[in-house]
């Protein structure tokens, strides 16, 4: 090292301690605070099971892993079960509906949580999800994996996973974080590790692990850039961790990498409906459109099912049954369906004088999967329940709950998805 003039030294040293008081200062003000359901112990038969660890990577496009390099997850591919061409999310293919979708098996439109954020004619309310909403569970049906594990005395754990900060089906999971996006990935595959070091009786059987580099980086940069290529190693990076911690624990864990789903490039700027038709009776929330009566509904289809060909517009019940999106009142009516990856919404935000609206992001998602196969998702799955080697056709993420039902031995109510498409890929389930 280059010797430094005398005199700037103890400056140095103390901008680097007060720099370090001010980062330990930082951490322990963001050291995520785990919470804890009063739920009883495993039972002992459920001792016996085996552990799954469902790690959500949002946003982790499905061609991701040969388009970029992400060597942990191509390895456990290898060691495994994949989907080659994608898991298909759910319409619309969000954050929220489709983490819901695959610990519930429910499309969203059975769950409830049909959009990140929507009203509620009935309760004449919106829901947000970014907001305390999000935790408040009479806004969902059915029951997700780590209500139905602690439901059968089976202990659960969460680190972040859309919704699992609330109470549903009488259930939180047994750990569980508020969320915060700053905490780091470091931590969350740590906490993970512990948990599945916790005694037999404390120790859950079902973990969520959940990441969002991707997402962050695909709706800032677009699926094609180096910084989604960057963010893939990042989170592949964790991935090896994970499954390293695992390996030496010597114990019977099925670990399962999956998306909510892809994301497209945005072509053009912002599509207002209300440039077509007459809207001001209206409550709206981006581009769902909810009227005060039929003939709102029937006007303002009329006068925007030709509007443009960047959108279908259709009557609710009109809906193409495959997007299993025509029956919930928190839907709208009409609802419209982007044909390509375009930015729609009913009304340009009412801005305040000096204010000026963001600028559109550069990849975005939530569109018809099967119309877009940039909404397609990664899914991996290994384990001493998974046969190596196995590749599934693509499949609804709604098969994703039976799957793991099956692995736990847990009884399956009723549900949309089915188990037959992921049977293929389970070794037979060993008598205990
Ligand atoms: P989007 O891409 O708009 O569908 O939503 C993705 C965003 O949801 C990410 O930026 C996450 O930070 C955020 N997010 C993920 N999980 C949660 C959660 N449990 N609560 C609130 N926001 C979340
Ligand atoms: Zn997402
Ligand atoms: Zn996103």
């Amino acid at each position: 090292m280059k010797p430094t003039p005398s005199g700037i030294w103890p400056r140095a040293k103390y901008v680097a301690a007060l720099a370090l008081i001010v980062a330990a200062a930082a951490i322990a003000q963001t050291a995520p605070q785990i919470l804890q359901a009063p739920n009883p112990p495993n039972a002992a038969a459920q001792q016996e099971k085996p552990y799954v660890v469902l790690v959500s990577l949002d946003g982790f496009r499905y061609d991701y892993v040969t388009k970029y390099s992400a060597p942990n997850i191509t390895a456990l591919a290898h060691r495994g079960a994949t989907a080659p061409a994608g898991m298909i999310p759910s319409y619309p293919s969000l954050t929220f509906p489709n983490h819901y979708a695959i610990v519930s098996g429910l499309y969203p439109e059975d769950s409830g949580l049909v959009n990140n954020r929507f009203y509620d004619p009935a309760r004449g309310q919106h829901y947000v999800f970014t907001s305390k909403d999000s935790d408040d569970g009479s806004w969902y049906s059915g029951v997700p994996l780590w209500s139905l594990a602690e439901q059968n005395q089976m202990r659960a754990a969460c680190f972040f996973w859309p919704t699992s900060g609330a109470e549903i089906a009488g259930k939180r999971p047994s750990y569980y974080l508020e969320y915060s996006a700053t905490v780091p990935n470091d931590e969350r595959v740590a906490q993970v590790l512990q948990w599945l070091q916790l005694p037999p009786a404390e120790r859950p059987h079902f973990l969520t692990l959940y990441m969002s580099d991707v997402d962050h980086a695909g709706h800032d940069h677009g699926p094609d850039s180096p910084e989604v290529a960057e963010a893939v190693k990042v989170v592949d990076g964790e991935i090896g961790k994970l499954v390293a911690g695992i390996d030496a624990l010597h114990m019977r864990v099925d670990v399962i990498v999956l998306a909510d789903h892809g994301m497209a490039k945005v072509d053009g700027g912002w599509i207002n409906l209300d440039q077509w038709a007459d809207l001001s009776d209206f409550v709206t929330d981006g581009s769902l459109l909810y009227g005060k009566s039929e003939a709102d509904a029937e006007k303002a289809y009329e006068s925007l099912k030709s509007a443009s060909p960047k959108f279908h517009a259709y009557r609710r019940a009109d809906v193409p049954a495959a997007l299993h999106y025509n029956a919930n009142p928190r839907e709208g009516d009409p609802v419209i369906v982007p044909t390509g990856p375009y930015l729609i919404r009913a009304h340009a935000p009412v801005l305040q004088p000096g204010q000026t609206e963001r600028p559109p992001l550069v990849g975005e998602h939530g569109y018809d999967p099967r119309a877009m196969p940039e909404m397609k998702a990664l899914f991996v799955a290994e384990g001493p329940d998974i046969r190596t080697g196995a590749d599934v056709q693509p499949f609804e993420n709604v098969d994703v709950y039976p799957f793991i039902a099956q692995i736990l031995g847990l009884p399956v109510g009723k549900i949309d998805g089915t188990a037959k498409p992921l049977e293929a890929i389970l070794t037979r389930q060993k008598p205990e």
